[in-house]
């Protein structure tokens, strides 16, 4: 019974880890496929010059319970950190200047009302209009929206301009005038039908008082040590210690084809690879490519999930040329303040070991979707947001580091009827084939672990079907 997978993500790492550990009396010969010459797809975690870098993501939501989940059983549990807690407070950029963002925001949605009641961030207008949620009745309507005509039906404009928006962008690197309510925040649509108000809904589901006074809040936010690179290398060294799998690394797959009795992999350079199952745990764009002979339609449909480019550039100061800053994580800028800029995480400040004695690191962001095209040269981007960053905090001082990561169409975006577009790239793989990763029901990395694991378990049932029905 083969599995192939192909694509060296942690969907792709975490679908054939499941595969390794549940495959009982009956264990699948398991082959992950990787073009790059490097694990983890997006995730990617490098040190330079006693700087612990996070090219992609740099923490996952412990609120879902996958990763952390992952993290202990493979031996990860007591690495993993959360953000430091006089380093929680985020700041949203208004009219040139940082301003906190109110505490108590899930979206826009207050759960606390003093904190919006206080914020600069919104007029007394503005306000008012937020506040006009508990008076206007629930949708009629079913089904999807964007999650800008949502948060302007509820909450007003202001509060989409300078709370929902930027959190978005910041989140997704969406544009929330497309952007799928259903498929990224389906629990509000929710609120709003249970309780007929956010505000309602919100405060309601709040923690009683008593149990909040009990200790501090955990970060919900956490990652390892030794960045998010520590779960890759050790989910790579379970899938080397096991006998049934097969790592391949470098080795692009070109196409994924139908056979009488399943399924073909071929790699570039003539290698194919017979299969019972095949996961495709690559970007959307990359699957449509690899199923266009076998599965033309699905081909199409997959085309359908639009992505975005962005870049990460990491930057590191001397800390005694820094001006003064508040306590924080970092901030997010709107786009309306017209800089190039999205937000920017002080890493140093969330997560211990980041950075050598001396020094800071901080991560600015560019790009997303309906935000401008990126300068093409690196040096000039790089110039570009530190004199933005200088602006904006009296920053004089160059950078000790600077690395530019450019993630090009890594990004999926969740359009309105994106959960819709999914069921039929669903309805539409043959039997044996499965679509799994960020493009399809969540792009954190708690989702594509989920994605992956799930893609496993069904790949096994498939295999395990086929080979009972084969002469
Ligand atoms: C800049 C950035 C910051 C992010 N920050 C966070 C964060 O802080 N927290 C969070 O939870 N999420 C974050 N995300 C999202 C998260 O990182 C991704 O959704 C997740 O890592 C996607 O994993 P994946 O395995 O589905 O896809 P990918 O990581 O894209 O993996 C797909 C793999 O397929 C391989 N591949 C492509 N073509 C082929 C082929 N022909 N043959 C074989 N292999 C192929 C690729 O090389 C790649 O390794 C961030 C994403 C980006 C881009």
């Amino acid at each position: 019974m083969n599995v192939v997978i192909v694509g060296g993500g942690i969907t792709g790492l975490a679908a054939a880890h499941a595969l390794v550990a549940r495959a009982g009396d009956r264990p699948a010969q398991v082959t992950l496929v990787e073009a790059a010459p490097r694990w983890g797809g997006t995730v990617h975690t490098l040190r330079v010059d006693g700087f612990l870098v996070e090219a992609g993501p740099d923490a996952f939501l412990v609120h879902r319970p996958e990763a952390l989940a992952l993290c202990r059983d493979l031996g990860l549990g007591d690495r993993v950190v959360g953000v430091r807690p006089e380093h929680r407070r985020a700041y949203l950029v208004r009219r040139g200047r940082l301003v906190p963002l109110p505490e108590g925001l899930a979206l826009a949605v207050p759960t606390r009302l003093w904190p919006l009641v206080t914020t600069p961030l919104l007029s007394w207008r503005g306000k008012a209009r937020v506040a006009l949620d508990l008076l206007i009745p629930r949708r009629r309507a079913n089904g999807d929206e964007s999650v800008a005509h949502f948060v302007r039906r509820r909450l007003g404009d202001e509060a989409l301009r300078w709370l929902a928006g930027p959190l978005m962008a910041g989140i997704h690197a969406a544009d929330p005038e497309r952007l799928s309510l259903l498929a990224t925040f389906p629990h509000l649509a929710e609120l709003e039908r249970r309780h007929g108000s956010l505000i309602r809904g919100a405060l309601a589901s709040r923690r009683p008082a008593g149990a909040r006074r009990r200790g501090p809040e955990r970060s919900p936010f956490a990652t390892l040590l030794g960045g998010l690179g520590e779960l890759i290398d050790a989910l790579v060294a379970r899938l080397e210690a096991a006998p049934a799998c097969r790592l391949l690394l470098g080795r692009p797959a070109q196409a994924i084809l139908r056979e009488p009795a399943g399924y073909r992999v071929v790699l570039d350079g003539g290698e194919s690879l017979p299969a019972d199952a095949v996961i495709a745990a690559t970007p959307a764009h990359v699957t449509a490519r690899l199923v266009a002979d076998m599965a033309p339609e699905l081909a199409r449909a997959l085309e359908h999930i639009r992505y975005t480019s962005s870049a990460v550039v990491s930057l590191a100061f001397r800390r005694d040329e820094l001006p003064p800053l508040p306590a924080g994580s970092g901030f997010l800028v709107p786009r309306d303040e017209g800089l190039t800029l999205t937000g920017c995480t002080w890493s140093s400040n969330k997560f211990p070991g980041r950075a050598p004695e001396g020094f800071v690191l901080w991560r600015a962001f560019a790009g997303g979707d309906g935000r401008p095209p990126l300068p093409g040269d690196d040096g000039r981007l790089v110039e570009l947001l530190v004199a933005e960053l200088g602006a904006l905090l009296g920053l004089r001082a160059t950078p000790h580091l600077a690395l530019v990561h450019r993630w090009s169409r890594a990004r999926p975006l969740y359009d309105v009827g994106h959960l819709d577009l999914v069921a039929r790239i669903e309805a539409l793989c043959p039997p044996g084939l499965l679509v799994a990763g960020s493009a399809y029901r969540g792009g954190g990395l708690p989702a594509c672990i989920r994605a992956g694991t799930e893609a496993a378990g069904r790949a096994l049932a498939s295999a395990r079907r086929s080979q009972e029905v084969a002469p």
